[in-house]
């Protein structure tokens, strides 16, 4: 039995989802960009997947601009950053912003990162003092992959633009679609990053969704597809596969949630009553998808490995950082090199059975003899 708690990373495709893609390779293989009737109509059907995505996400007067990744939609955004420009970037961002971002440092644009606070959100106060009317572009995310904080989006984007009204607010929602309500129209933001394989959809498609009006200085040249801002034939299949995972998950949103945050509170619940010692990381609102907890004194590299023996299959924070020294979200926070070192990210899905009470207690097991042995 493989106890899967790093969804967070991944997810597996619906059943549903890989019927789709199946039939869609089968059925709809032709060129949308075709001059023939079945062109016109795979190209039609592409068509209404973006409005299903837009329907999903509240986005009346946005358009959606299919990606390979949310990587390729976060470098997307900041592709639209001119030189000389002064950009504030969130202090707790996935690497495919904070990269990106440092890249576009060495190239010579003003990057300013917004640090965070204790609780693992931006300081919405230092935020406030950042944002000054020169600054054209700032990129937050609205749940963070490493603690599940939930940032305050509608706020932090209109006092932006109460300063700077011309400014590019974008946002990367790969960890909050389709796992809380999320509105375009309510947060205001220009542009908002989502993936598929985060939501039970195929890897190798993503999306950045943007106000209609933007204009979007293209990342790939070539053929003009996806509104000239994304060359390449389309991968219908996938994204086909990708609408399907969307279409199942939507009216479920809030009820996964109730789901979710029972599982994340069961787990918490065995675990505080194991008599483990634990921390948790992040504080105020957060997502239950994910839970970062800090096992001072154990290393969680080494504790991930041990859990695996039980079939538990855990994370030490974001798969594309597992490379990196050290966690920098959770350093931004403020927290110490022990913290740091004895972090586990559990992630939860609605589907996964968990049986917290195994969970709780192969983690107890496990700190307690690395404990006894280091
Ligand atoms: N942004 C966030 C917040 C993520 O969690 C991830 C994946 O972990 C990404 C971006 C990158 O997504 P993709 O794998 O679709 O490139």
């Amino acid at each position: 039995m493989i106890y899967f708690l790093d969804n967070a990373s991944t997810t597996k495709c619906f059943d549903e989802v890989n019927e789709e893609i199946l039939r869609a390779s089968k059925d709809d293989f032709y060129n949308p960009g075709a001059l023939y009737a079945q062109g016109f109509e795979t190209k039609k059907k592409l068509d209404d997947d973006r409005d299903v995505v837009l329907k999903a996400i509240g986005g009346a007067g946005y358009k959606v601009i299919f990606t390979s990744s949310a990587t390729e939609s976060n470098n997307l955004a900041l592709n639209q950053v001119n030189k000389n420009a002064k950009i504030i970037i969130g202090g707790g961002e996935h690497p495919s912003i904070y990269e990106a971002a440092l890249s576009l440092k060495n190239r010579g644009v003003d990057v300013v990162f917004a640090p965070l606070n204790k609780d693992g959100c931006i300081d919405v106060e230092r935020f406030y003092e950042l944002m000054t009317p020169d600054v054209s572009f700032v990129s937050i995310m609205h749940v963070s992959n490493e603690t599940g904080n939930i940032n305050a989006i509608s706020e932090l984007c209109h006092f932006a633009k109460s300063i700077n009204p011309k400014v590019l607010f974008h946002v990367d929602g790969v960890q909050a679609f389709m796992k809380i309500d999320v509105s375009l129209q309510v947060l205001g933001v220009d542009m908002y990053t989502i993936s598929s394989h985060k939501v039970h959809g195929p890897k190798g498609i993503g999306a950045l969704i943007c106000k209609k009006n933007l204009n979007l200085k293209p990342e790939i040249y070539g053929g003009g597809q996806e509104q000239g801002v994304r060359s390449g034939t389309e991968n219908y299949p996938l994204i086909a596969g990708f609408i399907k995972a969307v279409r199942l998950t939507m009216p479920r949103i809030e009820n996964n949630l109730q789901i979710v945050t029972c599982k994340n509170n069961a787990l918490l619940n065995e675990l505080s009553q194991s008599g483990v010692s634990y921390e948790i990381n992040g504080a105020g609102e957060k997502s239950p998808y994910i839970l970062s907890l800090s096992f001072v004194g154990v290393r969680g590299e080494v504790l991930l490995h041990m859990l695996e023996e039980y079939g538990i299959l855990v994370s030490t924070g974001s798969a594309c950082s597992t490379k990196k020294i050290g966690n920098r979200v959770l350093k931004a926070m403020g927290k110490n090199q022990q913290q740091i070192e004895g972090n586990l990210r559990i992630s939860f899905d609605v589907a996964d059975d968990i049986d917290v009470q195994y969970v709780s207690k192969a983690i107890k097991e496990c700190v307690n003899k690395y404990k006894r042995i280091v």
